[in-house]
């Protein structure tokens, strides 16, 4: 019977959590692969799948699920010689070279696992008259695990998932979504240690076009492939952009606009129980991404933590995720996002707070952050594999 075998990355190590991780695992798994015909079972330390159909879509599921390290399609069989043995004879390979190898966990096994792995070999090469075996690097190795349950796993591919922790375990947190190539990795790398993800997008509508809102929810569909639905916020930003570029010196523009948009978050945040504001924000690549910059931006918020994953990352890095998770051809699409608009020419790199609090002063904060957050508009995305 096929069977796919599931190993946990990092679960080893939360101790007396455990069983809160492996919960959490399991269920996450099983919403993963709704739809789907499947048995979900545990045991001795694995979780196993069968009584499946569609398998390359479960496969190619599984490998979106958090907290997974890797999985095998597997052969289950009986854990007796015999039974193996039979199986080896249907087995054709694909390669030139290979190598069995057997792990007893059942020591009960009445054959030693290097005599075993022989024979099994020697019944391969008698079905397949080119192969060659080569213990140092085969092209195919085979694998047969026979575990204490009294059933054996043959299987010949491991398939690398996300590793990262369970979706969830680590709470809930608040995704500054832009339509460009940071954000999404940024969020795609909070979630992956296991943080379920809102996101919060600022539009500048009319001075943006609907396509650049509409790029921001093509953002969010793939995102949410790793992170199950993501709701997304989308919030009008035109009057403060405005008020600002009326009332403050252009240099600061940026600086302002960032201070509101964190104050706008944690007020999000607060609302829905979210613990985190998260963002693309890399050291140095642009004038609000300076240290400065960042401790002036980061001042105006009291109680919640701002998470930035790509902070030490290099852009071409950021741009390699941004691939694997098929983001980044969305990202380079040309609309502009609210912070294109009103853009000045020399922005502050090294602003000060009481600079940024003096600006701020001919504005009237409570009542641009009432109307922003007035102008909410909420949108559910759900994942998109296209
Ligand atoms: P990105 O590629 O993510 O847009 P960036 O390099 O363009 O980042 P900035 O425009 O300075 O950098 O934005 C820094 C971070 O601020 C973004 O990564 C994002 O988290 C947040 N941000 C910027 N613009 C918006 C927006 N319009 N709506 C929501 N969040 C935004
Ligand atoms: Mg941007």
């Amino acid at each position: 019977m096929k069977t796919i075998l599931l190993r946990f990355g990092e679960l080893f190590l939360k101790g007396e959590n455990r069983h809160l991780f492996e919960n959490a695992l399991l269920n996450n798994i099983r919403k993963k692969l709704s739809g789907e015909k499947f048995k979900l079972y545990r045991t001795q330390g694995r979780i196993m799948i069968s009584d499946f159909e569609n398998e390359d879509e479960i496969v190619e599921r599984l490998t979106t699920v958090f907290g997974l390290h890797s999985l095998s399609l597997a052969e289950e069989v009986e854990a007796s010689p015999e039974s193996i043995c039979n199986y080896f004879k249907t087995i054709n390979l694909n390669a030139k070279t290979f190598k069995v190898e057997v792990n007893r966990a059942d020591k009960r096994f009445p054959v030693k696992s290097m005599d075993f792995a022989a024979t099994l070999g020697g019944i391969l090469l008698d079905n397949n008259p080119e192969l060659e075996v080569d213990l140092y690097s085969p092209q195919q190795k085979i694998m047969v695990d026979i575990r204490a349950n009294g059933k054996a796993y043959v299987y010949g591919k491991t398939i690398a998932c996300q590793g990262g922790l369970p979706l969830g375990t680590s709470g809930k947190a608040l995704l500054l979504l832009s339509g460009g190539i940071d954000s999404p990795v940024a969020g795609y790398l909070m979630a992956k240690r296991g943080l379920k993800l809102e996101a919060l997008h600022f539009h500048s509508y009319p001075y943006t076009s609907p396509e650049a809102k509409q790029k921001v929810v093509d953002l969010a569909k793939k995102l949410a492939i790793y992170n199950d639905e993501v709701k997304l916020h989308c919030i009008s930003f035109t009057r403060v952009q405005e008020a600002i570029h009326q009332h403050c010196a252009p240099e600061f523009m940026i600086t302002i606009m960032r201070r509101i948009m964190m104050r706008i978050a944690e007020q999000i945040c607060k609302r829905e129980g979210l613990g985190a504001i998260v963002t693309g924000e890399s050291l140095g690549q642009v004038a609000s991404q300076t240290m400065q910059s960042m401790t002036v931006t980061e001042n105006v918020i009291k109680t919640t933590p701002v998470f930035r994953p790509c902070i030490a990352m290099d852009k071409e890095e950021i741009v390699a995720v941004a691939k694997k998770i098929d983001t980044f051809e969305i990202s380079i699409l040309p609309y502009e996002d609210c912070c294109t608009v009103f853009l000045p020419k020399n922005p502050v790199i090294k602003p000060k707070i009481s600079q940024a609090e003096k600006e701020e002063k001919s504005l009237d904060l409570d009542a641009l952050i009432g109307e922003a957050l007035a102008s909410e508009e909420v949108i559910c995305v759900t994942a998109a594999r296209e």
